[in-house]
C-alpha cells in the first residue's frame, strides 16, 4: 500500500464496498458475481484502489478524464459556481452556459454554431437523430454495426454491439449497416484504401435498399472507441460526408468519446478535414467532473427550429456546475496546450513502442490508434486472428491479463479482446512511458495462451 493513504480511508473504503454490494445497481453486469474495484482516492493520472495500491490511470474512468483527476482550477471552478448559482432553470439564461456554448461553437469545425447541451452522451445522441427527423422530415437512421451511442433506448438501438440483443425491441426506424474495420475486413480488403472503397460501396447500397427519402441521418462515431478503436481509413469519413449530402441525409459525427482532444485533434473529424451536420459530445467537455453532454447544431439545422419550437428538452439542460467545469476544462486544455500534447504522445512515445510491444507479443495481433487513444488487439493466433475473447463478451484469459496489469500498478481499459490505451492527454512522458512497460510485462500472460 501507499503510505500517503491512510488507515481511516481503507476502512472507508471497505465499509463502502460492503453497502456497494447491498445496494447498488451496477451497469452491464450480472449483480452477484461481480468484484467491483474500490477507488479510494483519484489524483492527475493516478487511482488509489481498496488495498491502498496506486494505479497508472490508462483507462481515463470510461475514457473521460482527459485532463486527469482533480486539475485544479476545474475544481475551483466547481466550487465558485456552487457557491454563486449551482442550479437554475434552463430557460433562464446562466453565465457558465453561455460562455461554454461559446467555447464549444468556437471550437467545432465548419458551422457547427450552436449548442443544445444534455446531461450525458446518450441523450445527445437522442436529440440529435430527434433533430435530423424534424429537420428532415424523414424516419429512418443508419448506424454501424460495431459501435456504442449509449445506454437509453434509441441510442441501444444504434448501438450495434450484441449486448442490445435481449431489450432490442427493433426500434423503428432504425438499421445498420458494416463499418470499415481493415484488421477484420468485413470486405475481404487487403488494403485500407480497398476497404474505404468497399465500405463506401456497401454503404451507399444500405442507403439505396432502405431509400434514401426515408433516411434522416447516418450516425457514425468519428473513430469508433468502444468497439475497438479502429481508425477508419483514408477516405472513408470524406465518403460519407458526400454520399450522405449527395442523398439529402444529415451526417451525425459521435464524438462523445473522441471529441475535445482525445485523438490528438480538437475533433478527431478534423483529421480528415469532414464537417457533420450534427456533433454529439460529452465526456471531454468538462473531463466527466460533472455529467454534460450535447449536441453541436449546424446552420441549416438550427433554421429548422429558428421559427418553429424545438420539440424538447431537459430539466439540466446547461447544468450551471456541468457548464462551469467544461469553461475551466476547456480553458486549462488551451492554456496547457493538452491537445498538441496527445498528439505527440501518440507519434512519439504509445505509437512506437506499441509497435515495439507489436514485434514482442505474439498474442497481440494489431496495435492502432491516434493521439492518446489506441487499441491493443489480442489473438490466440495470429494467422486466424481468433480474438482472446469473444465479440461481446471478456474470457478468463483477459481477465487474468487485466489482474496481471494491476497487479503491476496500471488500470487499463480493457474491452472484450481488447485493451485501451488512453492516459489522459496531458499525462507526464515518464507514467505513459511506465504504464507502457507494465503492460509489455503484463502480455507475458496472454503469450501463454497463444496456439499457433
Ligand atoms: N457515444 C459514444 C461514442 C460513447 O462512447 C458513449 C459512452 N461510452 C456514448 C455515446 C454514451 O454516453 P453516456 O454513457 O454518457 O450516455
Amino acid at each position: 500500500p501507499d503510505p500517503s493513504i491512510s488507515e481511516d480511508l481503507l476502512a472507508a473504503g471497505r465499509k463502502a464496498y460492503d453497502v456497494d454490494r447491498e445496494h447498488v445497481f451496477h451497469s452491464w453486469s450480472a449483480q452477484r458475481t461481480i468484484t467491483p474495484m474500490t477507488v479510494v482516492k483519484t489524483e492527475g493520472p493516478y487511482v488509489w484502489d481498496g488495498q491502498g495500491h496506486r494505479l497508472i490511470d490508462f483507462s481515463c474512468q470510461l475514457i473521460n478524464t482527459n485532463i486527469g483527476h482533480s486539475h485544479p482550477r476545474v475544481v475551483a471552478a466547481i466550487q465558485e459556481q456552487a457557491a454563486d448559482i449551482a442550479t437554475i432553470n434552463p430557460a433562464h439564461v446562466n453565465a457558465a452556459r453561455s460562455e461554454a456554448a461559446r467555447l464549444v461553437a468556437d471550437l467545432t469545425p465548419g458551422d457547427l454554431d450552436h449548442v443544445f447541451f444534455t446531461n450525458a452522451g446518450a441523450d445527445a445522441v437522442e436529440h440529435a437523430v430527434r433533430m435530423a427527423r424534424v429537420h428532415t422530415g424523414r424516419p429512418k437512421v443508419l448506424s454501424a454495426y460495431r459501435a456504442y451511442h449509449g445506454g437509453t433506448d434509441l441510442a441501444f438501438a444504434l448501438t450495434a454491439d450484441p449486448r442490445r440483443n435481449p431489450v432490442d425491441k427493433a426500434t423503428a426506424g432504425v438499421a445498420h449497416f458494416m463499418p470499415a474495420y481493415p484488421y477484420r475486413s468485413y470486405f475481404h480488403s487487403t488494403t485500407e484504401e480497398e476497404e474505404s472503397e468497399r465500405a463506401l460501396a456497401h454503404l451507399e447500397q444500405t442507403i439505396l435498399l432502405e431509400g434514401p427519402q426515408s433516411i434522416a441521418a447516418v450516425i457514425l462515431e468519428s473513430v469508433p472507441g468502444t468497439a475497438g478503436i479502429y481508425v477508419p481509413p483514408a477516405g472513408y469519413l470524406q465518403g460519407v460526408r458526400e454520399l450522405t449530402r449527395k442523398h439529402g441525409i444529415l451526417f451525425i459525427a459521435d464524438e462523445v468519446m473522441v471529441g475535445f482532444g482525445r485523438t490528438g485533434e480538437w475533433f478527431a473529424v478534423n483529421h480528415w478535414g469532414v464537417e457533420p451536420d450534427l456533433l454529439t459530445f460529452a465526456k471531454g467537455v468538462n473531463s466527466g467532473y460533472v455529467p454534460l453532454g450535447g449536441v453541436a447544431i449546424s446552420c441549416a439545422v438550427y433554421e429548422t427550429f429558428a421559427e418553429t419550437p424545438y420539440p424538447g428538452g431537459l430539466t439540466y439542460s446547461g447544468h450551471p456546475l456541468a457548464c462551469a467545469a467544461a469553461v475551466a476544462t476547456l480553458n486549462a486544455m488551451q492554456d496547457e496546450g493538452m491537445v498538441t500534447n496527445a498528439a505527440r504522445l501518440g507519434e512519439e512515445i504509445i505509437g512506437p513502442r506499441l509497435r515495439e510491444i507489436f514485434e514482442a507479443h505474439p498474442s497481440v495481433g494489431d496495435v492502432r490508434g491516434l493521439g492518446a487513444f489506441w487499441a491493443v488487439e489480442l489473438v490466440k493466433n495470429r494467422e486466424t486472428k481468433e480474438p482472446m475473447a469473444a465479440y461481446g463478451g471478456s474470457s478468463p484469459e483477459m481477465n487474468e491479463l487485466v489482474a496481471e496489469c494491476k497487479k503491476l500498478g496500471l488500470l487499463p481499459f480493457q474491452n472484450m479482446n481488447r485493451i485501451h490505451v488512453a492516459p489522459p492527454l496531458n499525462a507526464p512522458d515518464e507514467v505513459v512511458r511506465q504504464g507502457l512497460d507494465i503492460l509489455d510485462q503484463a502480455l507475458a500472460v496472454t503469450d501463454r495462451y497463444v496456439t499457433g
